[in-house]
């Protein structure tokens, strides 16, 4: 494969000519990149109602549910610390938080996304 712009000699994978910085039409591999990413990973599936429950219950028990220990324990910890230097009004306020937080993670997860360990929503 070589750029049609200047004839540099390219690799396959390359999206742009180093040489002249032309875009390189290469629609085998973009195609190729997105079925890969469509592809759900089912035995990583998670119930997101289940990781809405448990966060419901818990502050920070519906992260441990999805893969995000640590997540959850910190959660747990500022929420309470925060619920007690605030008088109890960032209580709700956290609990709503860490729900909607719980439920989107768990629907990342199923659609078998990577999700970082302290990645939110
Ligand atoms: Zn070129």
């Amino acid at each position: 494969m070589t750029c049609h712009k200047c004839g540099n000699q390219l690799f396959v994978n390359d999206q742009y000519c180093s040489r002249c910085g032309e875009r390189v039409k290469s629609n085998v591999s973009q195609h190729e990149s997105t079925v890969i990413n469509d592809e759900p990973q089912p035995s990583k599936g998670k119930s997101p109602i289940l990781a809405l429950i448990l966060s419901a219950l818990v502050v920070g028990l519906g992260q441990l549910y999805v893969g995000q220990g640590l997540k959850g324990i910190v959660l747990f910890g500022v929420w309470v610390l925060a619920t007690i230097a605030t008088a109890g009004m960032a209580m709700f306020v956290i609990w709503i938080i860490n729900l909607v937080d719980a439920y989107q993670i768990a629907n990342k997860v199923n659609q078998g996304k990577h999700v970082e360990e302290w990645e939110f929503f």
